[in-house]
């Protein structure tokens, strides 16, 4: 018999208790032998306990084999930022893959955004010299550069994807990003059966929202990452339907890309979409790839059916959308 894997569950604020709920629910019924932790975090957390992200949670994460993250409030910065750091994870996937069903600009788009998660303008070097003068530091290294080329080429060999875009703009920022490249470069020379090709942040940006079957797998530094996969998101019809992944060597957490939505929390209004994406990437992630393909499959079946919450179109509350996901699975 095998162990149930350990997961520490972060619903968080607003809509990210609803959503995760729907995550846990098509997770159990997955089959899949889990052991699910809850633990606070976030606004209401900072209020009751004064702090957002309580020592007992960030040990509980270390602990787990997966954290399953719902939403942060005001305070997501310092929980979410904080937990990144802590448990060590430098890659951040992002999915953009559209749903039958959804109206978006670009039903067929399927790419994989692979963001560095640690440095960039993002390592917090900043001065401000002056009153009228302020500086950031762009750190790139070739540690952090070749473990996110890795990642993206381990991840297109892995999921049968063709070609790795490397993302950049060395024509001026010529010596960090030239030594982006030079990784990337020696990456791409152990795969030989991915595609690879580079392309410049500006020209890579037009070309998404005019044709982004030019792209499968995006591989890029941390500010260029997290602006290009807010576009991809808004090409596939926006953030409730997509997830993430923060991955490092020891630890994984997976949250939505979708904040807590105060507007909407507690009347069973959200889509937990992005949610229950997440639960499929968490198996994934710990080898149960069958069941994760049964959810994602599920979802989309529901999806295309209009069962599911009026901002898919359908007249599901939260809850009654998971049910109808695990119906189908
Ligand atoms: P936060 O401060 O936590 O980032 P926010 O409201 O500023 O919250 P989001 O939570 O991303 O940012 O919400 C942006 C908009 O999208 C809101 O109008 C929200 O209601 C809507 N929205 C976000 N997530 C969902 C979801 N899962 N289902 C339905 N609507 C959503």
């Amino acid at each position: 018999m095998t162990m149930a894997a350990k997961i520490a569950v972060i619903p968080g604020d607003g809509i990210g208790s609803e959503v995760t709920e729907a995550c846990l629910q098509v997770l159990e019924a997955s089959g899949v032998a889990l052991e699910f932790q809850n633990y606070h975090a976030g606004d209401y957390c900072l209020e009751r306990f004064g702090r957002a992200l309580p020592e007992e949670t960030l040990a509980g994460a270390l602990e787990a084999q997966a954290v399953l993250f719902g939403a942060a409030g005001a305070s997501a910065a310092e929980v979410i930022l904080r937990l990144r750091a802590e448990l060590g994870t430098y890659v951040n996937l992002r999915p953009a893959k559209a749903f039958r069903g959804v109206e978006c600009l670009y039903p067929s788009c399927d790419i994989m955004i692979v963001r560095e998660n640690t440095e960039c303008l993002y390592a917090g070097i900043e001065s401000r010299l002056t009153a009228d003068v302020a500086t950031a530091t762009r750190l790139i290294t070739r540690g952090a550069s070749r473990r996110i080329a890795l990642s993206a080429f381990e991840y297109a060999r892995q999921n049968g994807r063709k070609k790795v875009t490397a993302v950049h703009k060395v024509n001026v920022l010529r010596k960090t990003d030239a030594l982006f490249l030079e990784c990337c470069r020696e990456v791409a020379k152990d795969y030989p059966q991915v595609a690879y090709e580079e392309g410049l942040v500006d020209s890579v940006a037009m070309r998404l929202v005019m044709d982004p079957s030019a792209y499968d797998v995006i591989v890029t530094t941390n500010l260029f990452g997290d602006i290009l996969s807010d576009l991809a998101a808004g090409l596939i019809g926006g953030l409730g339907l997509c997830p993430s992944a923060n991955l490092g060597d020891e630890h994984a957490l997976f949250e939505p890309v979708h904040g807590s939505a105060p507007d909407i929390a507690g009347q069973g209004l959200a889509n937990p979409s992005a949610s229950i994406m997440c639960g499929a990437m968490l198996l994934r992630h710990l080898g149960h790839t069958a069941q994760a393909e049964k959810i994602e499959k599920a979802l989309a079946a529901a999806i295309a059916a209009k069962e599911a919450t009026p901002d898919l179109g359908g007249g599901l509350k939260t809850m009654q959308m998971a049910q109808a996901v695990i119906a189908r699975m």
